[in-house]
């Protein structure tokens, strides 16, 4: 496979809204990187709310011994009544206690504990030394003021970097929390392709944590790793500019651009990935019979709406109208926009009310969107597709783009079914 032509939408005008949103905040990452990382828990100091939020969002994980969990701040912690640090202090010595498998343990900032200017950096460090070196004691901030949903990954894995080991080797480091099969999956084509040695951030446990330094590269496996992405660079690592591996063509892409920077030929790459290319296309034209020719329009959400618009214009012939995203890092989606063809309205942020009149003016075939506006929309006639279900579902590289393509389909199939079922349904009334 060549390179395709840019046809370009990295110059389209961007428009920029500020106002409501409907958003996660970024501790719901914590729900998939505490499989992810292995010997991990994260400790959010956070209100009732916080603790809530996590508890819906995890859904039935809640009652499997999680590694997570909120230390809740009282009132009287609130009031600066009582030392919030000798509490936090306590609370982490009796979960260290009880859990002798955690070796790294994230203190997580909230929208509270962020408000009564808590330092959780401060306790972080206090709470490394006294419990080193069996447990390394981190923070970051997941807070709904500082951070939207996957940004919470994002600033999970940037903590992560300072304290990484300093190496001298030309490694790959592979960037962003993959589900263990689709990582194993990758490693096994970057292997065949001759891209070695190659590393993982996050690792499964904490004794497999990679080193970085001058002669690291690395390449983003999500759009949403901008901080990380700089605190990389910063240690004198370099990224590898690609569009993300979502669909044949997003993954054959990325492949062949970390193949170039191990010197290795494109024609390498297609050789060793013709099988895999084939099925994953074969795979993408089964959903792409539903969704050819369909109007989409993807609410900001998660970062990840460009490179699936990208996939689902290019490989699933649907028309993008308007491709929202919480934020546009044009460096790191810029390679992403070159293959978009013009037309869609890019927009960054969001003013929810302003955005649902777009929507109902445009009324796409499909709607990408949060869940608490997917229902009312479904409920005015519109297709949505769960944004949240992106994250949560393996769909990177070759193996698992039919099943990304089905994630829009399905919606669409749903509701075909059940418009032809609808006038018996009435008959039978
Ligand atoms: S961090 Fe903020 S936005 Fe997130 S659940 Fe807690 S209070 Fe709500």
């Amino acid at each position: 496979m060549t390179a395709p032509t840019p046809t370009g939408c990295r110059d389209a005008p961007v428009l920029k809204e500020r106002g409501q949103r409907e958003v996660f905040c970024g501790l719901t990452g914590i729900i998939w990187l505490h499989r992810k990382m292995q010997d991990a828990f994260f400790l959010v100091v956070g209100s009732r709310t916080c603790a809530h939020l996590l508890q819906s969002a995890a859904g039935v994980m809640i009652f499997a011994e999680p590694r997570f969990g909120t230390a809740i701040l009282e009132e009287k912690d609130l009031a600066g009544m009582a030392d919030a640090q000798a509490e936090l202090d306590r609370e982490v010595a009796r979960l260290l206690d009880r859990r002798h498998d955690i070796r790294r343990l994230f203190l997580v900032g909230s929208c509270p504990s962020e408000v009564i200017k808590l330092d959780i950096g401060k306790a972080a460090e206090r709470l490394s030394a006294a419990h080193a070196p069996h447990v390394q004691v981190l923070n970051y901030s997941g807070s709904g003021i500082e951070t939207t949903f996957t940004e919470g990954e994002d600033a999970c894995l940037a903590a992560m970097v300072p304290v990484l080991s300093e190496s001298d080797r030309k490694e790959l480091l592979l960037v962003g929390a993959l589900p263990d099969v689709v990582e194993d999956q990758t490693l096994g084509l970057l292997d065949a392709i001759g891209v070695t040695p190659v590393r993982c951030l996050p690792a499964r446990r904490a004794a497999e944590a990679p080193g970085v330094g001058s002669k690291t590269v690395f390449a983003l496996t999500q759009p949403f790793l901008g901080e990380t992405s700089a605190a990389l660079v910063r240690r004198g690592a370099r990224r590898i500019a690609a569009p993300f591996p979502f669909g044949a063509e997003g993954t054959t892409l990325w492949l062949k651009a970390v193949a170039a920077e191990f010197g290795i030929a494109p024609e390498v790459v297609d050789r060793v990935t013709a099988a895999p290319r084939a099925r994953a296309a074969k795979a993408v034209s089964g959903a792409a019979e539903t969704l050819r020719g369909k109007r989409i329009f993807f609410m900001p959400d998660s970062q990840l709406e460009i490179p699936l618009a990208r996939f689902l214009t290019r490989e699933c012939g649907m028309q993008a109208i308007e491709i929202g995203t919480p934020y546009l890092h044009t460096a790191i989606h810029g390679p992403e926009l070159d293959l978009i063809e013009a037309g869609p309205r890019l927009s960054e942020g969001q003013d929810v009310d302003l955005q649902l009149d777009r929507v109902r003016a445009a009324r796409p075939d499909l709607t990408v969107c949060g869940l608490g506006l997917a229902n009312p929309l479904e409920a005015e006639g519109l297709a949505t597709k769960w944004a949240i279900e992106l994250v949560f579902t393996p769909i990177h590289f070759y193996e698992q783009a039919g099943d990304l393509a089905a994630l829009f389909a399905r919606p669409l199939r749903r509701r075909a079914l059940l418009d032809r079922r609808a006038p018996r349904l009435e008959a039978a009334e």
